[in-house]
């Protein structure tokens, strides 16, 4: 490393580097940072409209023992700057919740979660099988786009890990209330028909809630909290006249 690129005479070759080359003031000298044994950056503040907290940048270099030369300069954000997000390529911009009601979203050329379903064959016992189970369709999911399916569901508030299955010890596994899905997802996952757990969601078998079928207990009448009144426990007593007129209870 050249000890010279660090001298205040290597921050003044950067600072007139800068002013010449762009034709702007130069703030305070605000650091320096070492870009390989024959290279540093020297950065100053930069006070320009509209670029807060951005920083003139000037690289200098020299050989051994040679003399401090400017290798490039720039307007670089600073670590407080203001910047715009990071820029996301046009067929990458429409995120799930994105579709509205009238949209037209069809899958990408190509899409990894679809490939080719049996096509009819014309054979009227074969195509009725294959419509029975399901693979009379142009396009079916992929292994890769079921794969994927099954790891949002599993990560889904609806997944083993969610606050309500950590909470109770029933499992939607052997629950009434669950729905097994079709095909391979069927050993893990399930709809839940229950209106007052996650009807109409897709649930893990290992998630679970206390409206269980099997659940017993309070039946929503009453509180978990307190045991039910009883009224049949409650012997009713006669007062005496007296002792009610004279305030005794
Ligand atoms: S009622 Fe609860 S345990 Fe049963 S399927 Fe629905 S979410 Fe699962």
């Amino acid at each position: 490393m050249s000890s010279a690129l660090h001298t205040s005479a290597a921050v003044d070759v950067a600072r007139a580097a800068l002013e010449t080359d762009e034709g702007a003031a130069v703030g305070a000298h605000v650091a320096s940072v070492a870009e390989d044994d024959f290279s540093v950056a020297h950065y100053f503040e930069a006070d320009l409209p509209a670029y807060r907290g951005w920083q003139w940048c000037a690289v200098v270099a020299a050989s051994p023992g040679g003399e401090v030369t400017v290798s490039e300069t720039a307007l670089l954000p600073g670590p407080d700057a203001l910047t715009p997000p990071a820029w996301v390529p046009w067929d990458q911009r429409v995120r799930a919740g994105d579709l509205a009601p009238g949209d037209v979203l069809p899958p990408a050329h190509g899409d990894p979660r679809l490939e080719p379903g049996y096509m009819l064959s014309g054979d009227p016992e074969q195509d009725a099988v294959a419509g029975e189970i399901g693979v009379n369709l142009e396009r079916v999911m992929t292994r890769l786009g079921r794969t994927e399916a099954a790891g949002r569901w599993l990560e889904s508030e609806f997944g083993p890990e969610a606050e309500m299955a950590r909470s109770t010890r029933f499992h939607c596994g052997d629950c009434a209330f669950y729905l097994p899905l079709a095909g391979v997802l069927r050993a893990a996952f399930g709809v839940c028909g229950n209106e007052f757990a996650a009807d109409g969601r897709v649930v893990h078998a290992h998630y679970g809630c206390g409206a269980h079928s099997s659940a017993t207990g309070s039946s929503g009448s009453g509180s978990p909290a307190y045991p039910p009144y009883d009224d049949g426990e409650v012997e009713n007593v006669e007062i005496p006249a007296a002792l009610e007129a004279a305030g005794g209870v």
